[in-house]
């Protein structure tokens, strides 16, 4: 089993909280960038030896901004170079306002089944103010666009804790999730990342961030609702109908083996080798033979350390067996003053949060690293 993630790195503007590596007034690259990838693809396709590719995601940046014959060709080169799984989960993200007719149908040709909307809110303000392009109507329309073209794979993306957001309006968000009946959920916290444009309205006072308690009511109504609506919580920032999982990130908590192309996209070996591309469209784009690109051999320690902050963000939990002697003796010392607490519980042979511990996860997380 390998995944495979390709980075579109073009946005039509900047959302003010995102710090992803993507640029903006690119459409002269678009080509070219595309020529590059299916480059790279080829150069490194014997990474993935013979193993069958289970997912693919194509996310960014904004991957609807490619014109469809880009991604048509993309996805053409995928299936030339790898051998994608008959029922291979393929994902594609997408803007609201980029889910047009047109680009369903061409989207539709290609092997992609799975879509992954970033709504945010359906609050008109709150759009404004993050500066997403579009509006909560466009985004009702495009998961009702999507299912009538026979597209019923979508996960939605929301964020809570915006400067401004009541308990309310983010009930009422997570409501028009639940209406819309999409299959998949992933909410996350607002961060505040150093170098963004909502780092510096902070800073100026000109936006307050919302406060703890608000935080944890939000995740709390959140969690309470999606049960309600049928859907399992199966990590801290993912909620799905039975047999929905994202199974491409699934993938990144289990330690299955990936492939990334593009530049900022990473890969990973599913032992000790990790593989970082640099950022930088045009030295990506210019790149003769291997593109510009890190590399680092995990420690037995790193990867203990990845698999405890991976494995304890899922419903699973981290799997004791899968650890060495030494290793599940400190996490067990570690864990202790946690299973007292019953911030950490045992369910069979695994270590897992409960519930109520989700929003302290990254503290004790950091507890049972070595
Ligand atoms: S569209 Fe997505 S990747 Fe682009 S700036 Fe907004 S959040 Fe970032």
């Amino acid at each position: 089993m390998c995944g495979i993630y390709i980075h579109i790195p073009f946005c039509r503007s900047r959302c003010v909280y995102c710090d992803f590596y993507s640029v903006t007034q690119s459409g002269q690259w678009m080509e070219a960038y595309v020529d590059a990838l299916c480059r790279e693809m080829r150069c490194r396709r014997d990474e993935a030896g013979c193993r069958t590719i289970n997912t693919l995601y194509i996310g960014g940046g904004t991957p609807s901004q490619l014109p469809p014959a880009l991604m048509c060709r993309l996805m053409a080169e995928v299936n030339r170079l790898f051998a994608l799984a008959e029922d291979a989960e393929v994902t594609v993200e997408a803007n609201p306002d980029d889910v047009t007719p047109a680009w369903l149908d061409a989207i539709l040709a290609t092997p992609v089944n799975r879509i992954s909307m970033g709504v945010q809110t359906f609050h008109d303000p709150l759009l404004r103010l993050l500066r997403r392009r579009h509006t909560g109507l466009q985004a009702q329309d495009a998961v009702t666009r999507c299912r009538e073209a026979g597209l019923h794979n979508i996960s939605v993306d929301l964020i809570f804790g915006l400067p401004g957001q009541t308990l309310d309006m983010w009930r009422s968000d997570v409501e028009q999730v639940l209406q819309c009946q999409v299959p998949h959920l992933s909410a996350y916290a607002l961060q505040y990342e150093a170098g963004t444009r909502l780092w510096s309205l902070r800073e100026q006072g000109l936006v307050e961030e919302a406060s703890e308690s608000l935080s944890v009511e939000m995740f709390t109504v959140l969690t309470q609702m999606a049960r309600q609506a049928g859907m399992e919580h199966y990590e801290i920032s993912n909620y799905a109908m039975p047999g929905m999982r994202s199974r491409h990130n699934s993938s990144y908590w289990t330690q299955v083996p990936y492939l990334g192309f593009g530049p900022g996209a990473h890969s990973y070996d599913g032992d000790r080798m990790r593989r970082w591309n640099e950022h930088g469209l045009r030295a990506y784009v210019e790149a003769i033979g291997d593109v510009p690109h890190g590399k680092e051999y995990l420690t037995q320690e790193q990867k203990y350390n990845e698999t405890v902050m991976t494995r304890l963000r899922t419903c699973e939990g981290l799997p004791l067996d899968i650890l060495s002697s030494d290793e599940r003796n400190h996490c067990l010392r570690a864990a202790q003053a946690y299973l007292r607490t019953g911030n950490l519980v045992h369910r069979g042979q695994s270590l897992c949060l409960s519930e109520r511990a989700f929003f302290i996860s990254d503290t004790i997380i950091c507890d049972l690293m070595q």
